[in-house]
């Protein structure tokens, strides 16, 4: 029998969920809401830190909800299903504001989040999914529960586009025709790894990624026949093949079955082409935002040379280059580039140069030959900057730093190191990721005199 206590929820984590106290130590709570109170089970303990599940709640929090999806806490994915939308908002500057006092050693005041109007669900344009076999021998597919390898089947996602899940739906009952097998790993057995599907927000394109884990497998010409005449709605279909033991979801061979190998879409009046491995906001009307008021912090001026960071396939750069004399991204992944060069053509856009390198190497090699460069966007992956690079943002020395963040806690720290050159003007929190913990975040920097 494991412990059952009766907890009072009384603070949140950075990562949404409830702390509540149990023999003078805390315990983390998914799905528990500052307010709450009731019955918590001890579920496991890991890296000295005590996990519970809520097994009744005696008093609810004023701002909880029902959730839309009932399966949120198995799946971890929406830890804020149950927290009315505002409260959401509300604790994403709160948790912006205490990364930057515990990480950073700042005390700062961020702006009130910028929340997504019409409705903060369905949002998602790029949704991931694995393949499983149920107990009747059937194949599904679905998300892996937070943490573990326990996969999850998944019918329906309140966060997700809609037209994906249509389409998951008939590829399922294709791949079920056909008795096909999803790849076990450690066994070394199967064919069906994960699917990938992005669809366009301003365009009727959508693309399908399906990954196994061999080229060939049975019935390949079927199954890739019946999905075109199933899915009337996809414009493509690209086969990847991921014969490694990883968990990186696309291999590095591709083949388009039909259609162009990707899909276009629109940001701020730009148009887009985006290939399956480049990286792309998964929220646009809410990415479009997050770019314009990036680029109003910049504070641009027609003879600027700008140096976008981390530019993916553009965007953030290309938006800027009607504004400034020239703009330079440097982003690692080679098809992103590709993707960048191609983006720059179809927007006649003249003044823009993308670099495939690794960015603090590229910044550090910029900061050697002692380039100019007057605005510097970074926009970095989790993980954030390496000292390495922000040293050599400090000897390039832009007059202004936008740092563009999807983690509030690297942000915080590589704000902190920047803060013997640079000084804090704005932060700026965004919600892309609705029903989630999840928060990007503007910061804009300044250089000191
Ligand atoms: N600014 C873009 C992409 C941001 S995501 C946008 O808004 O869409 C972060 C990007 O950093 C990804 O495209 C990732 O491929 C890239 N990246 C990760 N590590 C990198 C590195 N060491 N050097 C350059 N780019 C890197």
């Amino acid at each position: 029998m494991r412990e059952r206590f009766l907890a009072e929820c009384r603070d949140f984590t950075y990562e949404g969920k409830g702390v509540c106290e149990y023999q003078g130590r805390p315990v983390f709570v998914e799905g528990m809401l500052p307010g709450d109170a009731g019955e918590v089970e001890i579920i496991y303990e890991r890296n000295h830190q005590l996990y519970g599940e809520i097994k009744s709640l005696e008093k609810k929090s004023g701002d909880r909800i029902d959730p839309r999806c009932k399966i949120h806490h198995a799946c971890g994915g929406c830890s804020f299903q149950c927290l009315a939308y505002e409260a959401q908002l509300g604790f994403k500057k709160k948790t912006v504001e205490e990364q930057f006092r515990k990480i950073g050693k700042m005390t700062i005041e961020a702006l009130p989040t910028i929340g997504m109007e019409g409705g903060p669900y369905s949002y998602r344009d790029k949704i991931q999914v694995h393949f499983g076999k149920d107990d009747r021998g059937q194949m599904f597919s679905g998300f892996y529960k937070e943490g573990t390898h326990v996969l999850l089947p998944v019918k329906e996602c309140f966060i997700e586009n809609k037209k994906a899940r249509l389409i998951l739906k008939k590829v399922n009952e294709i791949l079920n025709k056909y008795k096909s097998e999803p790849f076990f790993e450690h066994e070394d057995f199967g064919d069906f790894r994960s699917a990938l599907i992005r669809t366009s927000y301003y365009r009727d394109e959508t693309m399908l990624v399906l990954v196994t884990a061999r080229y060939e497998f049975p019935h390949k010409k079927e199954i890739f026949a019946s999905i075109k005449s199933g899915c009337p709605e996809l414009t493509t279909l690209v086969h990847n093949i991921n014969d490694r033991h990883t968990n990186v979801i696309l291999g590095e061979r591709s083949n388009i079955i039909f259609g162009k190998g990707y899909i276009e879409d629109e940001l701020c009046g730009l148009t887009y082409r985006i290939s399956p491995k480049s990286f792309y906001q998964v929220n646009p009307p809410m990415t479009e935002i997050l770019y314009k008021t990036a680029i109003d912090f910049a504070n641009l001026s027609p003879n600027d040379m700008v140096l976008d960071a981390y530019c993916g396939i553009g965007t953030i750069g290309l938006t800027c280059a009607k504004y400034v004399r020239k703009v330079v991204g440097v982003e690692i992944v080679a098809d992103a580039i590709k993707d960048a060069k191609e983006n720059a053509k179809r927007n006649n856009i003249n003044n823009y140069e993308p670099y495939l390198d690794d960015a603090p190497l590229f910044m550090n090699k910029w900061a050697r030959e002692g380039r100019k460069v007057d605005v510097l966007f970074v926009d970095p992956p989790r993980k954030g900057c390496t000292e390495k690079f922000l040293l050599s943002a400090k000897k390039l020395a832009p007059r202004t730093i936008v740092y563009v963040s999807c983690n509030p806690s690297t942000l915080a720290r590589d704000v902190a190191f920047l803060s013997d050159k640079y000084s804090l003007e704005k932060v700026q929190p965004v919600d892309l990721f609705p029903m989630t913990f999840h928060v990007e975040t503007i910061a804009l920097l300044k250089k000191k005199n």
